[in-house]
Order: structure tokens, then C-alpha cells, then sequence
């Protein structure tokens, strides 16, 4: 029996661990990477085909995002997940290959122009649909048997709708130890959904670390009061309010609260303002929660929905907008509310709106999330004055700003407190899913605690039964990227993947020269000069091969 930490190994996003049994093949989580990427992660251990199963804790990208990859990549498992987060994966997974492949195919037009190789998207909306063929949801709570020697169970951690905590029992030779994988652990009392569930029992866990070294705003905070105000503010001196939001989550979470703003008189008189959702995803996922089952709920959420009162929506609020009531909004000069995607800047519409309000000083950028290193939304927080949109450079004018108490994650606090979940402390605790000194600073915060407490670099094995470490590596940095250029393909990552296009295309010339044995001596003739021509061209020596 092996455990094998690959995926965010100190670092934030990437999220993927892979488990080896005598008789089996798992994988928890398979997340994509976004950012700034700081240390190389280790490749899979294994062939895609030889997984038997991947266990999702919840459907955001950095834990789902390569879930179609490993498809491409041979996998024909199963992917156990909670009903909701298998109906969120669903539109998620489907939403990320769509941009990928109309990514793949403005660059590629750009490539034909220039006669550059194409561009192949790392997966299609094919392999979603395949991958999403295999997604096996589980009621939350219920013990299930997968494999021969392995259970696992889903418990709520209050993160997004369908979130979970992982509960692993692997057994082997007459053994079985008990793993927790944390998953993204949710702050308690916030909006919808309920708080994490405490666990038990475990041998070992797995615990991320977004916020492991810092604490968030007091719960005390009027989280409702502070979005209220901020909206007044900006909307009465003629600026829009620009949200970049998580389209899954995050927004359903800021219309409960305007919502709640609004019944509690908060706006005054005034509060018949348009609140704009401009995302086609945000839309779907809306319609997701409002279909789920009341116990993915907290109290209240879950009493409004078995009432009948639709407990994301209000006056005023318009759920979706098309491409082109999404351009008419930048002309229109009644100062408005836009919530939209994606919550990192990265992608999606919201560039459009940033380009439009960023250089306006009344306006209010409203960040509502963790922003990942190299991230555009990162930069504007950060200050910087001036960034890059679309080609064009946009002065940073208007006012930028972060509502506390909008945090998905628990803070050093609450994972403390999840941790004491558990009865007795357990075998070891391992940290993961934090920026690199974040990951460091909670194991030793938790050591400090009495935990046996590390945080594991990429490729590091570890043996359950014998509890001991197979390999213990030290991380790798990525050196190609230069900092601040996450967005940007490296010029070093380009180089190598010409260099393999280069030597393929040689092989393929060795081919023809093969094939052409049998071929008139016109023929001959004519691709030896080709050939010689291009050498002559490159400076190249027929005999030595030299430049
Ligand atoms: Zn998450
Ligand atoms: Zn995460």
C-alpha cells in the first residue's frame, strides 16, 4: 500500500493523490493548475488506464479540471462523487473544455496565418462527455464499498454545494488504516450552506492550507452590511459596482446576501439598482442549487426553499444576459452591480467589464475570493497601476477592494477546530492545497499542537501499513516561467515543444527518403536538391552534420 502526494504539493492549485493497493488503482482529486505554477509536480506514477477509481471532494477546476485529460489518457474508471458536485462537474468540466477549445481554435487561426504548428487544446468537449459518462454520484454520508479492499464516504465540509470530506478505509493483508482527505474546508456560518461536518476517527488526514497562517475577519463582522454599503457608496457617485466572481458558488452566495441586504432595508429608498449576473455558467449553476436536495443546506436556506421563496432572487436582479446585452451594458451609463466570471480575471466576460471600469474612478472593483499568485486578479489587487487587457494598456483608477467574510476557506482557526474533530489525534496529519511558506507554517503550527505534522513536496510516497515514508523529495521549482508571466506560455516551454516537432518532422523526411527507394530517379533528383537547399540555407555540412 502506497500514498503518493502529487498535486498541490505547496502550492494552492493542482490538486491530485494517488493511492496503490495490491489490487487497485485510486486517485483523490485531479485538478488543474492555475496561476502562477511554483514547483513541478510529479508525473503520475502510473498509466491513466490502470486507475481503478478517482474519489472528487468537489467539483472546482484546481480538484476536477484534468478529470477529461486522464479520460484522453486511457482512464475508464469510475468517479465517485455527492449528487451535487457530480451536477456541478457537469457544467464546470463542460464550460473548461469549451474554453479550451475555442482557445485552440483563435490561436490556431492565428497559427495558420503565421504557418505555425497547430495547436492541439490539452482536452476536447469528446473527452468531457466521456469522462462525464463515468461520474458515479453518492449520497453524502453513506458508506460504500468500491474495490475489494476498499470504503469510502462522503462527509459535507461546507466549501461549495456537494463539497466533502473524503473518508478512505484501504485494507490489505488483513490490515486497513484509515485515511481523511480534508478537501477544501468551508467556514463556518456563512450564507447557504451548512457548516463542515466533524469526522471521527482517521489514521491519517490530509488537511489544506489556503488560509493556514492567517485569520479572517471576525464572524461578528455584518458581512451583509459592509457589501450594502460598499454597493451604496459606488452606485451613488455614478461608478458601477464590478464583482469578479467564481461563477459556481461565490455568486450564489453575494445574491443571498444583496438579497438579505435588501429585506433588511440596507439600500434605504433607493434600492431598485440593477444587478447584473453576466454568466452564462454562474446561470446554470444557479438553476443547480435551486434543484438540489434542502439537506445540501443550511437551516434557513434549506426552510426558504421548502416554503417556496426562491432565495436567490430579488428585485432588480437579472440572472442572465446575453453576448450582446452583455457589450450594451459598457454603454450604458446607469451605474449598475455586475457579477461576473471568471473570479481569478483570467477568462470570460469579466475582462470586458474590468476594460471598461477599471480606468473609471467611481467605479468599485469588488474582489470576493482568494486571488492565486499570477493571476490578473491578483495584480489589481496588489495595486498595480496599470495592466494589460485585450492588448491595451488600462490605468487602474477606480477603487479596488475585498469584502471580508466572502472566504470559501476556513481560516488557521477553523481548520484547527475541524481537526479536533477527530477523537483521538491521528497517526499523522500531512498539509497540502497552501502558497509554499503557507503549507510549511501550518505544519509546523500544527506540530506545534502535538500533531505529527508535514507537508509533503510533489512525488513523496508514503506506506500506510508501515507508516513510514517510502521517498521523501524536496520540490522542484519551475524555473522556464518568469514571475508575473503565469498567463503567458513560456519562451522555454515553446522551445522544447518545438524541438519535438522539429525532430518529428525529420523523421518523417528519414520516412520519405525511405519510401522513395522505389521512386524514378526525377523524383530523386528533385528532393535531394530540396533537401541540399535547405541545408545550404541553414548553413548545415552534408558530411559533419556541423553548423
Ligand atoms: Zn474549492
Ligand atoms: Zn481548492
Amino acid at each position: 500500500m502506497k500514498v503518493t502526494f502529487i498535486g498541490a504539493a505547496h502550492e494552492v492549485t493542482g490538486s491530485l493523490t494517488l493511492i496503490e493497493l495490491e489490487n487497485g488503482k485510486l486517485l483523490v482529486d485531479c485538478g488543474m493548475e492555475q496561476g502562477r505554477d511554483i514547483f513541478v509536480n510529479q508525473s503520475l506514477a502510473v498509466d491513466a488506464a490502470s486507475i481503478d477509481a478517482v474519489l472528487l471532494t468537489h467539483a472546482h477546476i484546481d480538484h476536477s479540471g484534468k478529470l477529461p485529460l486522464l479520460y484522453k489518457q486511457g482512464f475508464r474508471g469510475k468517479v465517485y462523487a455527492t449528487r451535487a458536485t457530480a451536477a456541478l462537474a457537469d457544467i464546470m468540466l463542460r464550460d473548461c473544455a469549451a474554453i479550451q477549445e475555442s482557445d485552440a481554435e483563435w490561436k490556431n487561426r492565428k497559427r495558420k496565418r503565421s504557418d505555425d504548428p497547430f495547436f492541439t487544446p490539452i482536452y476536447t468537449m469528446k473527452d468531457t462527455e466521456g469522462l462525464l459518462r463515468c461520474m458515479r454520484p453518492v449520497g453524502e454520508g453513506e458508506k460504500l464499498r468500491i474495490l475489494e479492499n476498499v470504503e469510502i464516504r462522503f462527509t459535507d465540509n461546507g466549501h461549495l454545494l456537494g463539497s466533502a470530506a473524503i473518508e478512505v478505509w484501504l485494507s490489505e493483508g488483513g490490515e486497513t488504516r484509515k485515511f481523511v482527505f480534508s478537501g477544501d474546508v468551508g467556514n463556518k456560518n456563512k450564507p447557504i450552506l451548512r457548516d463542515p461536518t466533524p469526522i471521527a476517527e482517521a489514521d491519517y488526514v490530509m488537511i489544506e492550507s489556503t488560509y493556514g497562517n492567517r485569520l479572517h475577519d471576525s464572524a461578528e463582522s455584518d458581512h451583509v452590511l459592509q457589501l450594502a454599503e460598499a454597493i451604496k457608496t459606488t452606485l451613488s457617485r455614478g461608478g458601477n459596482v464590478v464583482v469578479p466572481s467564481f461563477a459556481v458558488g461565490r455568486t450564489q452566495e453575494l445574491l443571498y446576501m444583496i438579497r438579505l441586504a435588501k429585506l433588511r432595508g440596507l439600500f434605504g429608498r433607493d434600492d431598485r439598482f440593477r444587478v447584473v449576473v453576466d454568466s452564462p455558467l454562474a446561470e446554470e449553476a444557479t438553476g443547480i442549487f435551486l434543484q438540489s436536495d434542502p439537506s445540501c443546506f443550511d437551516g434557513e436556506t434549506a426552510a426558504m426553499i421548502k416554503n417556496g421563496v426562491n432565495p436567490l432572487y430579488f428585485d432588480g436582479l437579472e440572472p442572465s444576459v446575453s453576448a450582446e446585452e452583455s457589450k450594451a451594458l459598457n454603454d450604458d451609463p446607469e451605474p449598475k452591480v455586475i457579477i461576473s466570471a471568471s473570479g481569478l480575471c483570467e477568462a470570460g466576460r469579466i475582462r470586458h467589464h474590468l476594460k471598461h471600469n477599471l480606468w473609471r474612478p467611481e467605479s468599485l472593483i469588488l474582489f470576493v475570493g482568494y486571488q492565486t499568485p499570477g493571476t490578473l486578479g491578483r495584480l489589481i489587487l496588489d495595486g498595480a497601476e496599470k495592466i494589460k487587457l485585450f492588448g491595451e494598456t488600462i490605468a487602474v483608477k477606480a477603487e479596488v477592494k475585498y469584502l471580508p467574510g466572502t472566504s470559501g476557506h476556513a481560516d488557521r482557526n477553523g481548520l484547527k477546530e475541524w481537526l479536533s474533530g477527530f477523537e483521538n489525534k491521528p497517526r499523522r496529519v500531512f498539509v497540502n492545497h497552501g502558497d509554499d511558506a503557507v503549507c510549511a507554517e501550518f505544519a509546523e503550527f500544527l506540530h506545534g499542537l502535538g500533531y505529527e505534522s508535514m507537508a509533503p513536496y510533489s512525488g513523496t510516497e508514503f506506506d500506510p501499513i508501515k507508516n513510514e515514508f517510502v521517498l521523501v523529495t524536496e520540490g522542484v521549482p519551475v524555473t522556464e516561467k518568469k514571475a508575473g508571466s503565469g498567463t503567458e506560455s513560456s519562451g522555454a516551454q515553446r522551445s522544447k515543444q518545438l524541438s519535438g516537432e522539429l525532430e518529428q518532422a525529420a523523421r518523417r523526411i528519414c520516412e520519405l527518403v525511405s519510401a522513395m527507394a522505389d521512386g524514378s530517379n526525377a523524383d530523386k533528383e528533385r528532393l535531394l536538391r530540396q533537401l541540399e537547399s535547405i541545408c545550404k540555407k541553414w548553413k548545415i555540412n552534408r558530411n559533419t552534420g556541423e553548423k
